[in-house]
């Protein structure tokens, strides 16, 4: 007899496991697909996320910075050490085990509401049907009243460099090195690309990181991009930029690196090279011919605002659909999706998705840059506070960088949060909270903020904003 179910989720990452929870704690009958296999090959859930991408990464970026803490961070708190030791291997290890931890912990979670999670490859067929393909090649196809597409994306291949999972990898066998790479080069200064090269920098590789774009982190507010550049470059990553990689030759254990820049055709060395060049939405044999859903010029799966496919009762969320490939934006996409299946209203606002990155100091804002406002032609006012000016940073040692806080000069509202400093992610966190509530510069800077935090610089930055800070001298004069 054909299973039926009210919800069937394509794809167990953040999008779909999230979707997939709410549905059932909706109280609607909801089955997952998913067919991502560990080492092991076992079934792991939580996709790109949890598997090769935001945990494993951060895993990797705190190990790596407590390595550097230890080597160089110590002396200044009078903490002498014999002498620092590095096990990749072990560290590798420790990131695996929080993997497992965590993609079984969704497991748990499926059982717990009540999801039914099938393993195999899903794909949409005509009249809400999806026909499941399974480990031993059997297939069966199951029936919802509504179907939800979250089958992700995967990193983009370009031709110049061809990834051999040797010495050519993808951010995945980045995660993977077992050892130390002498020279290392890093394909694309973009989120990724900055993440693992520091990871691998901080561990003692040299890192060179080859960026076509003359502008360096183009989305972020140019202030945050200029002290980003200043500061990585600083730490030993040499980013190159207006450096276009043209080809690349694998010798043995080494590959030679073509790029064009300004100078014209240059060539590099490197033990191993990261290709970091953006993602792609996958949907390969996700929709059979007949299936009616739409897919845009990029590739993506055509959305409206709520999630919405060219199929009614078909939806699609997360990084297969336009927008940021983010897992806080796939979750949130799949709720909306699911509470509106359920008759809400629930929208989601689009404008005040924060973005971060790992780096040190971190980097993440929300809202608009300065100079986009410019751009609309909207007039601003802008308040920024250096951690140089923070006791609580001045405490940890961790002083670099600013938060900056623009507003509406006619109204005073929060347009945008923009940090790059310790606990940057955290900090925007408080900004977006305020930005939701439509906060203006003056009711954050009328705010009680605990002394000493870190978040007492988001609270001067707002006073700075109308040229009240305290403890800086204000640019701005009431
Ligand atoms: P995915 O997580 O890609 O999940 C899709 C799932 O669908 C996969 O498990 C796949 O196997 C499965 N699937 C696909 N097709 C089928 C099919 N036909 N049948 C069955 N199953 C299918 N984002 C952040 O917000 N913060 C970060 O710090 C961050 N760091 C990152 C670091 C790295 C190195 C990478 C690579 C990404 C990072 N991201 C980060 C991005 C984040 O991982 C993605 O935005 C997020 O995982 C997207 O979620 P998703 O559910 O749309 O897709
Ligand atoms: P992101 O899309 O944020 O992951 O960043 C990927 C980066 O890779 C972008 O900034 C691109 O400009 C860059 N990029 C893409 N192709 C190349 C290439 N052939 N050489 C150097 N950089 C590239």
């Amino acid at each position: 007899m054909t299973q039926k179910f009210d919800v069937v989720v394509i794809g167990a990452g953040p999008g779909g496991y999230v979707a997939a929870i709410k549905a059932a704690q909706l109280g609607l009958s909801t089955a997952c697909i998913e067919k991502y296999t560990d080492k092991e090959g076992k079934l792991a859930l939580g996709g790109t996320c949890l598997n090769v991408g935001c945990i494993p990464s951060k895993a990797l970026l705190d190990s790596s910075w407590k390595f550097h803490e230890a080597q160089d961070g110590f002396a200044i708190h009078g903490i002498g050490h014999s002498g620092v030791t590095m096990d990749v291997p072990a560290m590798v290890g420790r990131k695996a085990n929080i993997v497992k931890g965590l993609t079984s912990g969704v497991a748990t979670l499926f059982k717990a509401n009540g999801v039914t999670s099938i393993q195999g490859h899903g794909k949409l067929l005509a009249g809400k049907k999806v026909e499941v393909t399974k480990p031993d090649g059997s297939t069966e196809v199951i029936e919802a009243e509504n179907i939800i597409l979250a089958s992700g994306s995967r990193p983009i291949d370009i031709p110049p460099a061809p990834v051999d999972n040797n010495v050519i990898v993808d951010s995945t066998g980045a995660l993977e090195f077992q050892a130390v790479p002498k020279r290392l080069g890093v394909i694309g200064a973009g989120v990724i690309g900055l993440e693992l090269g520091s990871v691998w920098s901080r561990l003692g590789a040299e890192v060179t990181v080859l960026e076509a774009l003359d502008t360096f982190l183009i989305a972020a507010d140019a202030a945050v991009s200029k002290e980003a550049y200043k500061t990585l470059t600083k730490q030993g990553l040499d980013i190159k930029l207006g450096a276009r990689v043209t080809g690349s030759k694998v010798n043995g254990e080494e590959v030679v690196v073509t790029y064009t820049d300004a100078n014209g055709e240059q060539n590099i060395t490197f033990d191993k090279l990261i290709v970091a060049v953006g993602r792609r939405p996958v949907t390969t044999d996700l929709l059979a011919a007949d299936s009616g859903v739409n897919i845009d010029e990029r590739g993506f799966i055509f959305v409206d605002d709520h999630c919405t496919t060219s199929v009614p009762g078909v939806y699609a969320i997360g990084d297969v659909v336009r927008g940021m490939m983010l897992a806080h934006k796939a979750s949130e996409e799949g709720i909306m999706v699911v509470e509106r299946i359920k008759g809400h209203k629930t929208q989601m606002n689009y404008d005040l998705i924060p973005s971060v990155i790992y780096t040190h100091p971190e980097i993440a804002w929300v809202g608009k840059t300065e100079q986009a406002l410019k751009a609309e032609g909207v007039e601003v006012n802008v308040g920024t506070f250096p951690f140089a000016a923070s006791g609580r940073a001045m405490a940890a040692n961790d002083t670099g960088g600013f938060v900056k806080v623009i507003a509406d000069a006619k109204t005073d509202r929060v347009l945008g949060v923009h940090v790059i400093g310790p606990s940057a992610a955290e900090l925007v966190q408080q900004g977006a909270i305020g930005m939701e509530f439509g906060t203006s510069a003056e009711d954050l800077g009328m705010m009680v903020f605990s002394h000493p935090t870190l978040s007492e610089a988001l609270h001067e930055a707002a006073l700075a904003v109308n040229g009240g800070a305290i403890h800086i001298a204000n640019r701005k004069k009431r």
